[in-house]
């Protein structure tokens, strides 16, 4: 089967990755790169995760996959707990950054970057994939990884008993910023402090000390703005978002000088609240929705959505 994936996140590249040895498969982004919420942005010599921080392991396939990446050098265990906080459980990142374990999922497969789905439509024996340039792909089959909204958005024309609670599902935001200092922080050891949600005065659910992480080689630390803060401030302006984010994290920066500093916002960072099932499928016309909206939320929901999306995607060969 020709099986068009469209989202090359964590979903995405895994289902890929599971279904390319029987089945000819292309992965489509929107983005300049693969990873999606694995995110890792470069500003000069510094290195930054930007979306997901880090990752834990819960169950047996994805444990698999880390053994994997441990061995050979992808991924390591970051610390077994934030600021005060050990609890003895690993906290694994990715060796040169989150999106370099996208980047090795991605590897041997056609994954296809600035590729905008625009539409899919509904053939007579399949799906006509309609990218921004004007291309159609066809396909016996598609997966589809992107943040459900947006899913439900490209599959407007199509035919499907999509239930209205799914396409429903609501995303919470999340802005982020983003400093490259002079020195190191005043983030204390190991580099991340985890906040508790509800202490209303904070602004920030997480910040991660890269350097400490040994994700960047100079001083660079990411603050993420709780969900509360980032949808009461999602329309400033990013020079006022700077300006209030850099205000509340300064006591985390120490003596350094910030030498550069970006904001960046997560319209879908997260579920608000999960679907049951690990994915949704239409077997008679063989399209499935994936996600972390659907397995569990964060990096192992993501990851085991993507391996059922698979699953029942091999079940309609
Ligand atoms: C700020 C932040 C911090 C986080 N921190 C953590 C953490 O510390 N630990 C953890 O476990 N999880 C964390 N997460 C959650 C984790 O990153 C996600 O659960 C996971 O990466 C989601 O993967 P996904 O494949 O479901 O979606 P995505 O990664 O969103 O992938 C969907 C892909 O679809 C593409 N796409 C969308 N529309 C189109 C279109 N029309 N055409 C083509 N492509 C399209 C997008 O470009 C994207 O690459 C965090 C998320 C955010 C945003």
């Amino acid at each position: 089967m020709r099986v068009v994936v469209i989202g090359a996140g964590l979903s995405g590249l895994v289902a890929a990755r599971s279904l390319a040895n029987q089945h000819d498969v292309i992965v489509l982004d929107k983005g300049r790169s693969v990873g999606g919420r694995l995110a890792t942005r470069r500003i000069g010599d510094a290195r930054l995760d930007h979306g997901a921080q880090f990752f834990t392991v819960r169950g047996v396939n994805l444990q698999a996959q880390v053994d994997d990446w441990l061995e050979r050098g992808v991924a390591r265990v970051w610390c077994h707990g934030f600021a005060g906080r050990q609890d003895g459980f690993p906290r694994f990142c990715g060796t040169e950054g989150i999106n370099s374990l996208a980047k090795d999922l991605a590897r041997d497969i056609d994954c296809r970057s600035s590729q905008m789905v625009f539409s899919v439509r509904q053939t007579e024996d399949g799906w006509n994939v309609v990218i921004d340039d004007g291309s159609t792909i066809g396909a016996d089959a598609i997966v589809l990884t992107c943040p459900v909204p947006q899913s439900w958005a490209l599959l407007a024309q199509a035919e499907l008993a999509i239930p209205e609670e799914l396409f429903r599902r609501a995303y919470h935001r999340t802005i982020c910023l983003l400093t490259v200092l002079d020195r190191p922080s005043a983030v204390p050891e190991p580099g991340g402090v985890q906040f508790d949600p509800g202490e209303e005065s904070n602004p920030f659910a997480f910040i991660a000390d890269n350097q400490a992480k040994r994700v960047s080689k100079v001083p660079a630390v990411t603050f993420l703005a709780t969900q509360p803060w980032s949808t009461e401030h999602w329309n400033d302006s990013i020079a006022q978002l700077r300006h209030l984010l850099l205000e509340r994290g300064r006591p985390w920066l120490g003596n350094a000088t910030v030498i550069g500093a970006q904001i960046k916002k997560w319209r879908f960072a997260g579920p608000v609240e999960p679907w049951p099932e690990p994915c949704w499928v239409d077997a008679e016309h063989q399209v499935v929705l994936a996600g972390d909206l659907f397995a569990g939320p964060k990096f192992e929901g993501a990851f085991n959505s993507g391996l059922a999306a698979a699953a029942a995607v091999h079940d309609f060969s």
